[in-house]
């Protein structure tokens, strides 16, 4: 029954919520790492993005305001994670928060010793365990382009909050019922380790020596590479490329040569 009328909210979102074409094409064009997927792919991604916001609101803080554009291609880069996987990944929290620049939560959090912080540094995004996702929009424009930035900003972001699907963000997203959680941990966990030694060295990392930080970090910088930039993750830990594509349900290295004629 409540699937029945799941089906019956959607149909009626889809057709009343439809995004204009040109704001459709404008959003694609400012997101070059899209280049990989096919016409019906993006037809999918277009109807899971009208969903997106019909669920979630995309909200200013402060003075700032939220453009049409803003909006669609933050849903985009979001619903690109959850394209092959159910779309209820996402449920249970509802806002996405965008800041004019770099923020400050002021969130109190608690170290492993059971001291609570304050945390002070400013942050281009964050995502809350059963809160809302909190994004700086001019860090959102600079890292839409991987070529030029290097990172995904909103991408990582939402890894997190699938990593939150199963409580804490632990580097561990709930899977599927035939994915061992001991292969992910043992895969996991050896590509961790080495990198974290290689970072430690002082070893130039082509991927961002941020995913060092923790294994819930590894998780989501490692989930940018996969969508952003996959080759270098098969070529770097091809091991956990393989996951990823287990995961995710998406092979994006295979169709790398999109990339480079977009
Ligand atoms: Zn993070």
């Amino acid at each position: 029954m409540f699937e029945a009328l799941r089906r019956w909210r959607q149909k009626r979102v889809l057709a009343s919520s439809a995004i204009p074409e040109p704001l459709w094409r404008e959003a694609l064009e400012s997101l070059p790492f899209l280049a990989i997927y096919t016409d019906a792919e993006l037809a999918r991604l277009r109807q899971r993005v009208v969903l997106f916001l019909s669920e979630k609101s995309v909200v200013a803080a402060k003075s700032f305001e939220v453009t049409p554009l803003m909006r669609v291609m933050i849903a985009i880069q979001a619903c690109v994670l959850t394209l092959n996987l159910d779309p209820r990944f996402y449920d249970g929290w509802e806002n996405v928060i965008v800041y004019p620049d770099e923020f400050i939560t002021g969130l109190e959090y608690e170290d492993e010793a059971g001291v609570v912080h304050r945390r002070s540094e400013p942050l281009a995004g964050e995502a809350m365990p059963g809160g809302p996702v909190v994004l700086s929009w001019p860090d959102i424009e600079a890292s839409a382009d991987w070529s030029a930035a290097g990172m995904n900003l909103v991408i990582h972001e939402f890894a997190h909050k699938i990593d939150m699907r199963s409580g804490e963000a632990n580097g561990c997203p709930p899977l599927p019922g035939e994915m061992p959680p001991r292969t992910w941990q043992k895969t996991m966990n050896a590509a961790y380790q080495d990198f974290l030694g290689r970072v430690e060295k002082g070893e130039e990392t082509a991927i961002d020596p941020y995913a060092s930080e923790s294994p819930a970090e590894f998780f989501a910088v490692l989930s940018e590479v996969f969508f952003a930039e996959p080759t270098l993750l098969q070529t770097e830990y091809p091991k956990v490329y393989q996951l990823f594509t287990w995961f995710y349900r998406q092979d994006p290295a295979s169709r790398a040569e999109l990339l480079l004629e977009g």
